[in-house]
């Protein structure tokens, strides 16, 4: 699933539509109905919380989340006749984007997108992020750290890669209980998550290893860009990477540098 990372990316790039009166369509025929109302409004904004994108129209917004299988495609004019599964097509003279196979796509009205925002913890990718926000909700939480990382309410727009990488570099176990560590452990936590996020949006990719000063970031390859995340052994120590179910989702470890407590 994408995580963050991706979602802001595309806030970023998107910016493009920003100010232009749009043409809104739904080739696919499932937004149709909505799709019409806010064609040929402007786009005052979009921006990206968690993994949701919002596009703002006046007093309307567009909400979508990519889900499992969801991906926006841009082209510019002239633009290929959209696919048949494309359920919403944003177009202005310039430039399309397709957003194929979401799990969301729906408009919000003015007290939907405070709602929303209401169910999201902080986002570490946000200005308006509160880090401390954090730190309480983890604090207060019995479940797994793995669990808790994974629930969009605690921390908004971090995923599994995410978690697994971040967990490894604090050298912090999954199955421990959220609430035992301590707030300057979580704080760190929060900071590494960030730090790799920002990153992600740069790279437009998880990139977790060292890379050799000199050399390319984006020349490493997947499979060797992350130091536990789908790795038979650490990247660091050698160590045999563990696996478990946390929250779901599958869990890498590194038990050398990972105590379970
Ligand atoms: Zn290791």
């Amino acid at each position: 699933m994408p995580e963050g990372h991706v979602l802001h990316r595309l806030a970023g790039e998107q910016q493009e539509l920003v100010g232009s009166s749009l043409r809104v369509s739904s080739p696919q025929g499932r937004f149709a109905e909505a799709a019409a109302r806010l064609d040929g409004c402007r786009l005052d904004g979009v921006e990206a919380v968690g993994k949701h994108l919002i596009h703002r129209f006046g007093a309307e917004s567009l909400h979508t989340h990519l889900g499992l299988r969801g991906v926006w495609y841009r082209s510019a004019p002239p633009s290929p006749e959209p696919r048949p599964s494309v359920r919403v097509r944003l177009a202005d003279s310039a430039v399309a984007w397709d957003l194929i196979a979401p799990i969301t796509c729906e408009v919000l009205d003015e007290a939907g997108v405070p709602a929303l925002w209401g169910r999201l913890g902080p986002d570490p990718l946000r200005a308006d992020t509160d880090p401390e926000r954090f730190v309480a909700a983890l604090g207060r939480d019995r479940r797994a750290l793995g669990v808790a990382l994974l629930d969009q309410a605690v921390v908004a727009g971090a995923g599994n890669v995410f978690r697994s990488e971040a967990l490894f570099a604090c050298r912090l176990h999954p199955g421990r209980a959220a609430s035992s560590i301590s707030p300057e452990e979580a704080r760190a936590l929060w900071d590494t998550l960030a730090g790799m996020m920002r990153r992600g949006v740069e790279d437009g990719r998880i990139i977790t290893v060292d890379v050799p000063a000199g050399s390319d970031r984006l020349d490493v390859p997947e499979e060797a860009a992350r130091q536990v995340y789908k790795r038979e052994r650490c990247a660091e120590c050698g160590a045999e990477v563990v696996t478990s179910e946390v929250g779901g989702r599958t869990a890498y470890v590194c038990p050398a540098q990972q105590p379970a407590v």
